[in-house]
């Protein structure tokens, strides 16, 4: 069966939250606030979302290149890039983040990975979101990358993420790579999440996937 391997981008794919990062240079200061929101279970991410990037002025373009300069791919990605396509499976980065920030970080690869996540445009001096098909959508994540998972019904899935916008994955069952010392990792340790492996760069990943490869 044909695997897909279902990747978080900001923070998984990055070493930092590239979304947070750009709202810390470009939004106002209340972004922070909503973030706390979010994070204490009183706000969802997309309501928070469009608080914090409505009155973004910066022009899109501005806030990619302030991304293309600033963001890092973890480390080994491009290798396991290379594995993923040299086995036949299939990459799949699922964001709640933003599609023009994660092809200006990622470069020549954006040609090559298929990503599901939402669009931000310029609009009267702010910024609105258009949100991915809702189709992806669950009650607190859009895009949720466990009901994307779940629509994969001819694929084996492995899953990767870190943060809260990954955290329905702990309730599937898929195989789930959780970056070390992060949120996911720590809730799916706490509840005993089977399956669940700790990484910190990519090679982690590719030698646990294809040790007959490079042992
Ligand atoms: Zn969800």
């Amino acid at each position: 069966m044909k695997r897909t391997f279902v990747t978080d981008f900001d923070g998984t794919v990055t070493n930092e939250d590239a979304g947070a990062a750009l709202l810390r240079s470009h939004g106002h200061d209340s972004w922070v606030f909503w973030d706390w929101c979010v994070r204490i279970g009183c706000l969802s991410l997309p309501a928070a979302q469009e608080l914090q990037w409505r009155g973004v002025s910066a022009d899109r373009d501005v806030l990619a290149e302030s991304a293309r300069n600033s963001m890092f791919l973890r480390s080994g990605f491009r290798g396991f890039v290379d594995r993923v396509r040299a086995a036949g499976d299939d990459l799949l980065i699922v964001s709640s983040g933003f599609r023009f920030y994660i092809e200006a970080i990622l470069g020549d690869l954006a040609k090559v990975l298929p990503i599901v996540a939402n669009d931000l445009h310029d609009s009267d001096g702010g910024k609105r979101i258009a949100w991915v098909d809702r189709r992806y959508w669950c009650a607190v994540h859009r895009p949720c990358k466990a009901v994307v998972a779940q629509r994969l019904l001819n694929h084996s899935v492995v899953a990767l993420g870190d943060g809260l916008s990954d955290l329905c994955l702990l309730r599937s069952s898929v195989p789930l790579y959780a970056v070390r010392g992060s949120l996911l990792e720590k809730r799916g340790r706490r509840i005993g999440r089977e399956g669940l492996s700790s990484f910190d760069t990519f090679d982690t990943v590719s030698r646990a996937e294809w040790a007959y490869v490079n042992p």
